[in-house]
């Protein structure tokens, strides 16, 4: 039998000598004042620390010249801020779409893109970073490279926060013209459309907002946050009641369960109606509009009938709620996206129903950084079967 008191203690001892660093773009400046307290360090301490990561975007402790010796000594034995490795970056032709393959410290790959956008009659220029969330994804839908990959790990808030911060110090370094004659050197916008659903892994995705958002942090407003989910029903109930109110993004793609089910399994566990009550729960409690992606799968979901049948199912929330059209990106699956003609008559018969919508003007189709074409051929041998896609 196992003598539990040696093997505890033992235990102990390991862990002393083996504790993995913390990661410190997991933590909130609260948190990083709690590390520091923990350690007899003043609390001011964090706020220096977090300027040395947030504002000079520096990538290693040694660079941290207003923190005495001792500290960055300390820092550097048990701390880390050096986030997954870049593997590669891909430009696409027009320069303005981004892409890194990244390495995490076990090896596992995923995918972040930077999208540049000029100035339009609506908004500044921006710089929009789409971040993953999870290696992989567990819910299997049909048209999507990731979720063919089948489910990996959740990404820690820390892996989350630093995809932002490899794009932001790309900036920094070489900022970006705009058109308009606009410069811009930092991370505007985040949308959680990367690899993963973002909901599934709820409390870390939660943890690198609040990271991102706060004002020592990248102070990315709230506002200019976009979290995608293919329908968590208790995600969403638990996001609307979160004190950052972030945009909310729901992948429909079709106007009725059975479709929708034959192209995402998740329907089965939150049919349409259920997931509908849930928005308008958002945007009673937030304030918010929601937005209604919906891929348009060439012969599948784009006839004008079917868009009649979506301009009725939305019709309750129409004075809330904005479609994005998304012409499909080709993956290894069997989907073509719909002619221009399809996709107008669509539009249309929308419009006249009284639903405001939106093409999505698609980025990086060449170096497939495109809505759903993100998947890691290396990480699928580390892949496991998909899982139940009634994970909530
Ligand atoms: N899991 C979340 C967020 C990541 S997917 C979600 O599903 O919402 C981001 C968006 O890309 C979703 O709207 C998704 O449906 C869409 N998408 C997936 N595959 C696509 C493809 N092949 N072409 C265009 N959009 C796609
Ligand atoms: Fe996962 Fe979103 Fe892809 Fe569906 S569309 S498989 S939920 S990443």
């Amino acid at each position: 039998m196992l003598d539990t008191s040696t093997a505890s203690h033992t235990t102990l001892d390991q862990q002393q000598l083996t504790a993995p660093r913390i990661d410190l773009l997991g933590l909130t400046l609260p948190e990083l004042a709690a590390w520091m307290a923990a350690r007899g360090e003043p609390a001011y301490r964090a706020r220096q620390l977090a300027g040395w990561i947030y504002d000079a975007l520096a990538d290693e402790f040694t660079a941290m010249r207003t923190l005495p010796a001792h500290l960055r000594q300390r820092l550097a034995e048990e701390a880390s801020i050096a986030g997954p490795r870049v593997r590669t970056g891909l430009v696409a032709k027009d320069t303005r779409t981004r892409k890194l393959l990244l390495e995490l410290g076990d090896g596992r790959l995923i995918e972040s893109v930077l999208m540049l956008y000029p100035a339009t009659a609506e908004s500044r220029a921006r710089a929009t970073v789409c971040v993953s969330t999870q290696a992989g994804c567990a819910f299997g839908c049909t048209f999507c490279a990731t979720g063919q990959m089948g489910f990996d790990r959740h990404l820690t808030a820390g892996e989350i926060v630093a995809q932002v911060l490899h794009f932001a110090r790309d900036l920094r370094r070489a900022p970006w013209q705009a058109p308009d004659g606009q410069t811009l050197d930092r991370v505007t916008n985040l949308v959680f459309m990367g690899m993963g659903e973002p909901l599934h892994n709820y409390d870390q995705t939660l943890q690198a907002l609040r990271v991102l958002n706060m004002p020592e942090g990248l102070n990315i407003g709230a506002r200019h946050m976009t979290v995608s989910t293919v329908g968590l029903v208790p995600g969403i109930l638990r996001l609307a009641d979160e004190p950052l109110q972030v945009n909310l993004a729901i992948s429909l793609h079709a106007p009725n369960n059975a479709m929708r089910l034959r192209t995402m399994p998740v329907t089965r566990k939150y049919p349409i109606a259920a997931v509908l009550d849930a928005c308008r729960t958002y945007a009673a409690k937030t304030n918010r509009q929601v937005t209604f992606e919906y891929v348009l799968l060439a012969g599948v979901n784009d006839h004008v009938e079917h868009a009649r049948e979506l301009a009725e199912l939305l019709s309750p929330l129409k004075q809330l709620c904005h479609v994005n059209l998304i012409p499909v990106n080709v993956t290894a699956a069997d989907y073509r996206p719909p002619s221009g003609e399809a996709v107008r008559a669509f539009r249309e018969t929308l419009r006249v129903g009284g639903v405001s919508n939106s093409v999505r003007a698609e980025r990086g189709d060449d170096i497939a950084a495109a809505c759903g074409q993100l998947r890691t051929r290396e990480s699928r041998r580390l892949a496991m079967p998909r899982a139940d896609a009634t994970a909530s």
